[in-house]
């Protein structure tokens, strides 16, 4: 991956690539970043600009031998390690049989998160870890030579989902390091690693992209224009990596019309249009579904902040803002907690596959007990 096909975080780049070119090259580093930062991304042009034989101040070149096998993510000096999940009882529990699938979600980008992977190896509900034959397949992939001679370079995503003997096993090579080798670990919870782990490592702190940053890219890799992609990035705070899986899920924009035509029935109790609108809600498939909650609570959050006069941090639409200035009063520090929680626990049923319909009429039946709530 160039530099160039990073979503903003100019200035962070060109220090990385100025730490690269004046030799300064730490062998075991956290590129530390919430989801939807770019962590992997940048972990990865950072590794391909390792590699280039022809890298200018500005990128790698993108033409030479191992830029082109860094893009067909074949390079055989970088080597991956990832959470995945045992697949059977028998034998090591390495992430061999993953890393076809790995490639083919990096050849995609690098934009992605945990609930694409889940996806993608078809875990479900399966807890994903990092065992400790992994940590011993990786002492061993990163003690061979060299393929061509420079840098061996390890990006390992998400450390924090390393148990602790895994953790232990790794601590070794992290002190003890072979020849020319580079660890990137990519987190996006860094709070959850060891400490003597995360002591011994440099850290690249990664920020969260703007919203502007985060609508550009967004616009730029999905095809939607930028102001369905700033919808998308506000629902998500921001997070690239969120507001792509809401765009992918289908709906052009945020699902504003049926959120403001249910709380209206919510309001009124209205029971015919409360089913009219679960027999829709149902109707749409569980990712959708998934979406309008997650867009149900970012209202929610929006009406709150909007009450407080922070409207500095108010992330909305002109329809929206039309919209939530009548009903925002309606959310309030009496019901707020309730309401998103019952938000949350909807969210958690229709992931687990609870009857969508039911889910939905009981949220409603809920919301209008809220809504009624007085707020003084
Ligand atoms: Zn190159």
């Amino acid at each position: 991956m160039l530099f160039s096909d990073v979503v903003a975080q100019i200035e962070l780049s060109s220090r990385l690539r100025e730490g690269i070119r004046s030799g300064k090259v730490a062998h075991a580093q956290l590129f530390d970043g919430a989801e939807g930062s770019g962590a992997l991304a940048l972990a990865r042009a950072y590794a391909q600009y390792l590699h280039c034989t022809s890298r200018t101040d500005e990128d790698s070149c993108g033409k030479c031998d191992s830029c082109i096998a860094h893009l067909k993510v074949q390079h055989p000096d970088l080597h991956w390690a990832f959470p995945f999940f045992k697949k059977d009882s028998s034998g090591r529990s390495i992430s061999d049989p993953f890393q076809s699938s790995w490639r083919e979600v990096m050849l995609d980008g690098a934009y992605v998160g945990q609930e694409e992977w889940l996806n993608k190896i078809g875990a479900d509900k399966k807890q994903l870890f990092i065992s400790v034959d992994e940590a011993l397949e990786i002492n061993r992939k990163l003690g061979l030579k060299s393929f061509h001679g420079g840098y061996k370079v390890l990006i390992l995503w998400l450390p924090e989902a390393m148990r602790v003997d895994t953790a232990n096993k790794l601590l070794k090579l992290i002190e003890e390091p072979t020849d020319n080798t580079v660890m990137l670990f990519v987190s996006q919870n860094s709070d959850r690693l060891l400490a003597t782990i995360l002591s011994r490592l440099q850290r690249v702190k990664i920020p969260r992209l703007a919203d502007e940053e985060a609508a550009k890219g967004l616009a730029k890799f999905s095809g939607i224009s930028e102001d369905q992609a700033m919808g998308w990035v506000h629902v998500t705070e921001g997070n690239i990596t969120a507001a792509n899986r809401l765009a992918k899920s289908g709906s052009e924009t945020p699902d504003l019309e049926l959120f403001s035509s249910w709380m209206r029935a919510c309001w009124a109790r209205d029971a015919e249009a409360m089913m009219r609108q679960a027999n829709e809600f149902a109707g749409s498939g569980r990712e959708s579904q998934k979406r309008f909650i997650t867009y149900a609570l970012h209202m929610v959050r929006q009406c709150i902040v909007g009450n407080y006069g922070a409207e500095s941090l108010v992330r909305l639409t002109p329809g929206e803002a039309a919209f939530l200035s009548k009903f925002q009063k309606f959310i309030h520090h009496k019901n707020v907690v309730k309401i998103s929680s019952q938000l949350e626990a909807a969210h958690k049923d229709i992931a687990g596959n609870v009857n969508s319909k039911i889910v939905f009429m009981d949220l409603s039946v809920q919301i209008h007990m809220l809504l009624r709530k007085d707020a003084a």
